[in-house]
């Protein structure tokens, strides 16, 4: 029964009119990573400062590693880790000042809790006397985690950690966590890259404060009904265009190269397609059916 590490029901949270989160409820198991996955202005930061002791929410309940959000409080703080999305670092301390910092307020020191932090720490550990605000983005990420991580926490709230950061220290930064994760730890991280999602164990595509589907990455592309087609030809806003004015069109979205297509009949053949783009003058035409990515399932959910 106790398998999960936080139980959310039916919390919601409102900045004057603006209601940020809408009566969400879901659990998290223990040792999980689970992804909280949205726009900018879904609602993610607002739920982790609520988990985070932070902010109260309005309405509900929060129960974490068998502690109440509320009552709780102090004790909740000695066992999350949080790195918030800015200004968690000290800009005008050292890297070693800076996790230094971190570990007094919790009471403990960087030598007795080395072992957790070691892999990230050391990479970053020759530039310790570094001023944290000379750092690059993937270095401030991994000295960020560090401080999170410093006074051993059961539970890891990462608040779009991978923002801004470049392609091969986000990919490090996955592998960090997916280590910290058989270290026993459960982890709640929000991003805004929706190619992310298949890097956790289950995610909650949230949107407008309301949380549109939960489940495996798996599942939720599984759960994708309609025959999806990826389209390519020489000229990509002609294509978009005129694959937008196809007689049943069902939806239209740009992914890089491709035009992503799905159609109210599902008897159309690849062929059809083909032929209707030649009528329209398109050249070096492409056409064939692909399995539905996240994105793809996030976008046909906000048109429902
Ligand atoms: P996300 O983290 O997904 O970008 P947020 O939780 O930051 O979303 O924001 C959710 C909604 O609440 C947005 O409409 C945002 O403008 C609003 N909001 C967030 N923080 C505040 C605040 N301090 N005061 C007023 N509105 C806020």
């Amino acid at each position: 029964m106790e398998n999960y590490s936080i139980k959310i029901s039916n919390v919601s949270k409102s900045y004057g009119d603006v209601s940020a989160i809408k009566n969400i409820s879901f659990n998290v198991k223990k040792t999980e990573i689970f992804g909280l996955i949205g726009p900018d202005g879904a609602g993610k930061s607002t739920l982790i400062r609520i988990l985070t002791t932070l902010l109260l929410p309005k309405t509900g309940n929060i129960n974490l590693e068998n502690l109440d959000i509320v009552k709780d409080f102090k004790k909740i703080r000695h066992i999350i880790g949080y790195m918030p999305g800015k200004f968690s670092l000290y800009q005008d301390l050292t890297v070693e000042e800076n996790l230094n910092f971190f570990a007094t307020v919790f009471g403990t020191t960087i030598k007795e809790n080395y072992e957790l932090i070691k892999d990230i720490y050391s990479q970053i550990e020759p530039f310790k006397n570094r001023k944290a605000g000379d750092l690059s983005g993937g270095m401030k990420q991994k000295l960020a985690l560090s401080c999170a991580l410093i006074h051993k926490p059961k539970v890891l709230f990462l608040d779009e950690p991978t923002t801004g950061v470049d392609a091969v220290s986000r990919k490090e930064f996955w592998e960090m966590l997916k280590k910290l994760q058989k270290k026993g730890i459960t982890i709640l991280v929000s991003t805004p890259y929706m190619d992310e999602a298949s890097l956790c164990d289950r995610v909650a595509l949230i949107q407008n404060g309301e949380i549109m589907s939960i489940d495996t990455p798996e599942n939720i592309t599984n759960q994708f009904n309609k025959t999806l087609y990826s389209i390519k030809t020489e000229n990509k806003y002609q294509l978009l265009q005129d694959l937008k004015n196809y007689k049943n069109q069902n939806s239209v979205n740009a992914f890089g190269q491709f035009i992503h297509y799905t159609d109210k009949l599902e008897k159309l053949k690849i062929d059809d397609i083909k032929d209707y783009l030649k009528e329209k003058k398109h050249t070096n035409i492409e056409v064939k059916i692909i399995k539905a990515n996240i994105e793809d399932c996030f976008i046909e959910l906000m048109r429902e």
